[in-house]
């Protein structure tokens, strides 16, 4: 690509965003860069947000320094969410009126946290995606004795985590079998349920929440399907989150659980890419899959930015990664596993553990609870679809 006067609109103010404008000028492109994002802060990192944020005091967690972008040549629009794209015109729309041209542009909205609408509007009821969320929730947990976390997901289950360390009443409710089953299967989900109530969290698997009620407009009970009513005066809902897609309503940009992305992370309008949680990617198998985990941003970054330049994209040959901190255990998952894989619990003290995942007699992931190296040994197994047999040795 030749750089214009209008150069590349980056809209979204996080790790793709940061990722990808690092990576442009790592690859020497020398035209506009611009970064759009909805929020007042510098592009910072998600995953203390629910841990170090939370219990440990932590404020900065910006990925880069302002004078990264100077220093760059990066502007900056922040505080003005993109509002409208216009694919013909190729400009965008933003909150404040201002109409940005563009040769290239990058989405990289992230996702917004769901929200259960049933719910009433209760002072105390808190989801948990951005830096400013996680600062109200540090506030409100200092005063908290009693919490109630809708959602045993990995944000759920580390808020719990983070939450127990702050010394609150945690009841961690989730629909399914046991905590991160429908990611992990129950076997090891059952084990992130005894890492929780050795912890102090009462783990109530199996039932959903069928209301919530307040006293003097702030949130006082939860009321399960098993007839249960929980006291509360904090309520964290963490039942996932959707692609932050509707301002490119109407815009002729594909848009199917994701902004809809060849394996480059090319969209179905031209000059427009996108890559992150918001994107869905074409995998090596032909399938679209949206993945919300922070290593996939840097990977997806250094595939993105050469085909938008006009280069050669490396094959991306990556055994998907990520972790979770919950305690003092270190949950990773190298792979892909599924809930209905067969697994092989090979290691259990009662609190750390290992598991293979198999799928048609072939390894196709691991996850370690406290096992870094363990998990990490395997990477070479799963990149080659080695037989499960190699693993369980
Ligand atoms: C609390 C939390 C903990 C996590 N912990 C882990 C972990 O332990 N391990 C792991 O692997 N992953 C973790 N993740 C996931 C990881 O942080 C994400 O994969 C990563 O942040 C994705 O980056 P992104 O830039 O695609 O999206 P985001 O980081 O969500 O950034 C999107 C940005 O775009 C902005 N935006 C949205 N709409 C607009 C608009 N219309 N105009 C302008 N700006 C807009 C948003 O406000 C946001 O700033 C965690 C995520 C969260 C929320």
């Amino acid at each position: 690509m030749s750089s214009s006067e209008n150069g590349i609109v980056i809209v979204g103010g996080g790790l793709a965003a940061a990722r990808t404008a690092e990576q442009l000028r790592k690859s020497e492109y020398t035209g506009p860069v611009t970064i759009v994002s909805d929020e007042v802060h510098l592009p910072y990192d998600r995953p203390p947000l629910s841990k170090d944020v939370l219990h440990a005091d932590l404020d900065d967690v910006t990925l880069k320094p302002a004078e990264f972008y100077t220093d760059n040549n990066i502007t900056l629009r922040l505080g003005s969410a993109a509002q409208t794209l216009d694919i013909t015109a190729k400009t965008v729309t933003l909150a404040d009126g201002s109409v940005l041209g563009y040769d290239e542009l990058v989405i990289a909205t992230g996702l917004v946290p769901k929200r259960i609408s049933s719910f009433p509007d209760l002072e105390g009821i808190r989801v948990l995606r951005n830096l400013d969320e996680a600062l109200a929730l540090r506030t409100h947990a200092a005063s908290a004795r009693k919490a109630v976390i809708i959602g045993a997901g990995f944000i759920g289950c580390e808020v719990a985590a983070s939450l127990r360390k702050l010394g609150v009443d945690v009841v961690l409710v989730e629909p399914q079998p046991a905590p991160l089953a429908s990611v992990l299967g129950e076997q090891v989900g059952s084990l992130v349920t005894r890492l929780h109530r050795a912890e102090g969290v009462d783990v109530r698997a199996g039932v959903g929440v069928t209301e919530v009620r307040g006293e003097g407009g702030h949130v006082s009970t939860v009321v399960l399907s098993d007839g249960s009513e929980l006291p509360a005066d904090l309520v964290v809902v963490g039942i996932g989150s959707r692609p932050a897609t509707e301002w490119l309503d109407g815009s002729g940009v594909a848009v199917d659980n994701g902004v809809v992305c060849d394996e480059v992370g090319r969209t179905s309008a031209p000059h427009v890419w996108a890559l992150g949680d918001v994107a869905s990617w074409r995998d090596a198998t032909g399938h679209q899959a949206r993945v919300e985990h922070w290593s996939n941003v840097a990977e997806q970054a250094r595939a993105v930015v050469p085909s938008i330049l006009g280069k050669e994209a490396p094959e991306l040959v990556v055994v998907p990664y990520f972790w979770s901190d919950q305690y003092d255990v270190k949950i990773q998952c190298l792979g892909e596993p599924e809930a209905n894989d067969v697994v092989h619990i090979v290691e259990d003290d009662g609190r750390k553990f290992l598991a293979y995942y198999e799928r048609d007699g072939v390894v196709v992931g691991v996850v370690g609870g406290g096992m870094p190296g363990k998990v990490m040994k395997t990477r070479a197994k799963i990149a080659s679809a080695a037989p499960i047999a190699d693993v369980l040795g």
